[in-house]
């Protein structure tokens, strides 16, 4: 090519227009992974990540992704076109706004230590997001590469650093908040409230988490599978927030134990953060949703991630599935649902969603694995009734055919049903996993704390709710994602110091 020229990739009026000449010139130094040359194009396609063989996997729970090697993190974050400013996308596609295109370069010059601290800079859960996050709809959505053929694969790369660090990284001192600093309170320590706690400590505050579960990590420990994200890693992450010299209380059930009114009024905190999820399941309303044998997704995948029932009789929480199992709903929460039921011994596992599979909420990676791994999808089909037997355990599941008609409120295509369609599918146990709300237990003990119909809690643009100095967010403030979650702790935690500050500034007034 003539050097005067742009390279074709440059044809694109929307490219990142930032020297992909130069780039494409440079050579890196000498790395401990041996000489990687930037020449010539990117590759269009990503460097795939090696993974279990379905068939094997289908029956244990070690993870599916079993991540990138060094050599294979280096050639895929050369893929990265350096977009910058305005132009790299991915950073305001990324709600915790790590700096993409820093990293990216950081592990294409083999620099892993600078990568994780640049990403770790914005994000202290790096191994989970790495893992759950939904990057095809977030950072890698809008990505210059993705324009010509596959994103730079940004997900696969965080969980990279994250794991290198894990083993190789240079960990920070121990940390604990300067004498005399403000105490807030965290409720809940699923990813909302770990990253406020994470970056409230990091402001300097004196901050203490309180947990209702035995163990940190909200939907992560309890909700998402081993395989998926191994319960080590969530662990792992917690102990980093534990180094800022954040407190963990465990079996300590805000709304029982003490009161949000307590906490403050009692205990010395100024303020409160709520992120406290919605852990409350929903189910259809359908003949048989009493019998035997029937879950909501919540407890059937508690039992299994939370009390490792498929550990039984070593673990004491059994959880007995059939042959036949039935789940409904087509989010992740029924991909995890299926899928855990393979693994935990089911011959036929059926998914029974309304719609079909373009209007499924599920990553699309969440999708191709359970098909892989062989689970029976059911698309325009829904349950109509539970069928149990003279024991009162469910049997079989009645469902209809549907047909997708004029677009709702949500503006996907309203499922009406086919006359005549019945059919029954066989099923020892039926999941439901179709949603789930919010607890009522804070409202109903939080006098003045105000929530929409759904019962999630009104926040303002700093995440403050209806009472001064108590902040919330999360799936409680209406989130459906880990990333959305950290989103709003991170507001909450500016919004909190603001707070505080004022009232700081306020008191220093007054003693004047
Ligand atoms: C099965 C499943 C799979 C999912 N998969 C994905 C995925 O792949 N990618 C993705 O981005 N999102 C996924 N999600 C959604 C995601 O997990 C949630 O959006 C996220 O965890 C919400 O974080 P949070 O901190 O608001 O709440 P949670 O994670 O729900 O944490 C809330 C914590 O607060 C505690 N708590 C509640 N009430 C009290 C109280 N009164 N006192 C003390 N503690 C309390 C709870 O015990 C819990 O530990 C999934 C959800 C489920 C259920």
């Amino acid at each position: 090519m003539n050097d005067d020229k742009l390279p074709d990739c440059c044809e694109n009026a929307d490219c990142c227009g930032n020297g992909e000449k130069k780039r494409q010139k440079k050579e890196v130094e000498l790395t401990p992974y041996g000489r990687i040359r930037r020449k010539g194009k990117r590759e269009r396609v990503s460097v795939p990540m090696p993974e279990q063989e379905p068939l094997v996997r289908a029956k244990n729970f070690d993870e599916v992704p079993l991540g990138y090697m060094a050599e294979m993190a280096m050639q895929e974050a050369q893929r990265c076109f350096q977009c910058k400013g305005e132009r790299a996308r991915c950073v305001p596609n990324c709600p915790v706004g790590i700096n993409i295109p820093k990293f990216l370069d950081e592990v294409a010059e083999g620099d892993f230590q600078a990568a994780i601290m640049t990403v770790m800079e914005d994000n202290l859960l790096p191994a989970i997001c790495g893992r759950v996050c939904p990057q095809e709809e977030q950072c890698q959505m809008e990505c210059i590469g993705g324009k010509r053929g596959e994103p730079a694969m940004i997900g696969r790369l965080e969980r990279f650093v994250a794991d290198w660090y894990a083993v190789h990284g240079e960990k920070p001192e121990p940390m604990t908040p300067p004498e005399g600093a403000q105490k807030v309170a965290v409720v809940g320590s699923g990813p909302s409230g770990l990253t406020a706690a994470a970056d409230l400590a990091k402001k300097g505050y004196d901050v203490t988490i309180f947990e209702a579960l035995h163990r940190p990590g909200g939907v992560l420990v309890y909700g998402i599978p081993e395989f998926r994200l191994p319960k080590r890693i969530i662990d792992r992450e917690v102990e980093n927030i534990k180094l800022l010299g954040v407190k963990i209380y465990l079996n300590a059930m805000i709304g029982k134990l003490f009161t949000v009114d307590t906490l403050m009024n009692e205990k010395g905190f100024e303020a409160v953060y709520l992120g406290v999820g919605a852990g409350l399941p929903y189910m259809m309303n359908v003949a048989g949703k009493n019998l035997k044998g029937v879950y909501t997704a919540n407890e059937f995948l508690s039992r299994v991630n939370l009390m490792k029932s498929y550990e039984f009789p070593k673990s004491p929480t059994p959880l007995k599935v059939g042959e036949n199992v039935a789940v409904v709903g087509g989010g992740n929460v029924a991909m995890d649902s299926v899928r855990t039921a393979l693994r935990i011994g089911a011959e036929n596992v059926h998914l029974v969603y309304r719609r079909s599979e373009a209007e499924m909420p599920a990553r699309n990676e969440e999708i191709h694995h359970a098909k892989e791994e062989g689970v029976q999808f059911h698309l325009l089909t829904n349950p109509v009734e539970l069928i149990g037997d003279d024991d009162g355990h469910v049997r079989a599941v009645k469902c209809v055919k549907m047909e997708l008609g004029e677009p709702d409120d949500s503006g996907r295509r309203r499922p009406v049903v086919i006359e005549g369609s019945e059919h029954e599918l066989l099923a020892d146990n039926f999941v439901f996993a179709i949603g789930q709300g919010p607890n009522p237990i804070l409202p109903a003990t939080t006098p003045g704390l105000k929530t929409d119909k759904w019962g999630c809690f009104l926040v303002d643009d700093s995440q403050m709710t209806s009472i001064p100095g108590v902040f919330a967010g999360g799936d409680i403030t209406g989130g459906a994602t880990v990333i959305t979650a950290m989103g709003d702790g991170r507001t909450a935690a500016n919004g909190i110091d603001r707070y505080l500050t004022a009232r700081r500034e306020e008191a220093e007034a007054v003693r004047q």
